[in-house]
């Protein structure tokens, strides 16, 4: 009975799997599609200077946005687009796209201010992603010293000697260097100290924790105050909350971005803001 059981199992498993598959594919292939048809745009999340409230920047998030449908949100094709190699191209576009975005703020009279792009682990462990990041900055006439590049700690961590390499080439082009979601990896402190890195950016998770979580209290607490002892900058992510704001405007946290202030908005809508506030 086991054997057959074990046999069904397996027969059930290898459907599930290639209708998996089969999913994945046309998904890539619609990506494919989506990215030669213009179907990407970048909405900006403004990133908040918790002590002034003034606006420190902007985060660059990408959406697929068919034609006639449903916006598409990055949790669902980022994955596949890492896992097929389609993120090389998406990721050139995102930077491109975000630096053109900023270098028009500029132009338009806007304040100078940081405009943040994720790298994805794949980018980065692709051998020109410092010779791509200097030609978009050529290209783009973007001063280097407002692009922000956030990384994760598992891209870091993955082969720790070569990314300090790389955060050191990157670095001396004159860009700023951020860790995203961080807290959910597993950085070493012996690396966190090497890494030639400006911000930390806590992960939602802890911040979500805030009102009825201990743990996530004294883990918020712990990473804004390592920010500090290593000289970095520190950004909570994902303040819904003025409870939320509080804590960590009492614990000496620079930065943070949430619903609270502002969600991910269309380049014209963030612009808007912009003006509202410069004027
Ligand atoms: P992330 O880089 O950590 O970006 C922050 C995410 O938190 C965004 O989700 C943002 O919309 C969301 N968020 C901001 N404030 C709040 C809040 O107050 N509450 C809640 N619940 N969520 C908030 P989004 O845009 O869906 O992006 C998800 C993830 O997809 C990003 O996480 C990032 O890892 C990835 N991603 C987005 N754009 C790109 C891209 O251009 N390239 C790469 N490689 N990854 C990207
Ligand atoms: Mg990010
Ligand atoms: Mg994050
Ligand atoms: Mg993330």
């Amino acid at each position: 009975l086991a054997k057959q059981e074990g046999r069904n199992t397996f027969r059930f498993h290898t459907q599930a799997l290639s209708s998996a598959a089969s999913e994945r594919l046309s998904l890539d292939t619609r990506l494919r599609r989506a990215l030669i048809d213009s179907e990407f745009i970048l909405h900006y999340q403004l990133l908040i200077n918790v002590n002034t409230g003034q606006f420190a920047g902007v985060e660059a998030l990408v959406r697929w946005q068919p034609p006639g449908e449903d916006m598409v949100p990055p949790g669902k094709f980022i994955p596949i687009a890492e896992e097929t190699g389609l993120i090389v191209p998406l990721g050139e576009w995102v930077l491109r796209t975000a630096c053109k975005q900023g270098r028009a703020w500029l132009d338009a009279g806007l304040p100078a201010m940081i405009v943040a792009v994720n790298l994805s682990g794949r980018q980065f462990q692709s051998a020109d992603v410092v010779a791509l990041v200097r030609q978009v900055l050529a290209n783009t006439g973007f001063p280097a010293q407002y692009l922000e590049l956030e990384l994760t700690e598992g891209m870091l961590m993955d082969n720790a000697k070569h990314s300090i390499a790389t955060l050191n080439a990157l670095k001396d082009l004159g860009v700023r260097l951020s860790i995203d979601d961080f807290g959910t990896g597993y950085s070493s402190l012996a690396y966190l100290k090497q890494f030639p890195i400006d911000k930390l950016k806590i992960d939602q998770s802890f911040i979500r924790g805030l009102v009825d979580d201990d743990n996530d209290r004294e883990i918020t607490a712990t990473i804004i105050a390592m920010s500090h002892i290593l000289k970095l900058d520190v950004l909570a992510e994902g303040v819904e909350t003025e409870q939320q704001l509080d804590f960590v405007r009492q614990h000496g946290c620079d930065y943070y971005q949430g619903y609270l202030s502002h969600r991910p908005e269309p380049a014209a809508l963030v612009e808007q803001r912009l003006r509202d506030r410069a004027s």
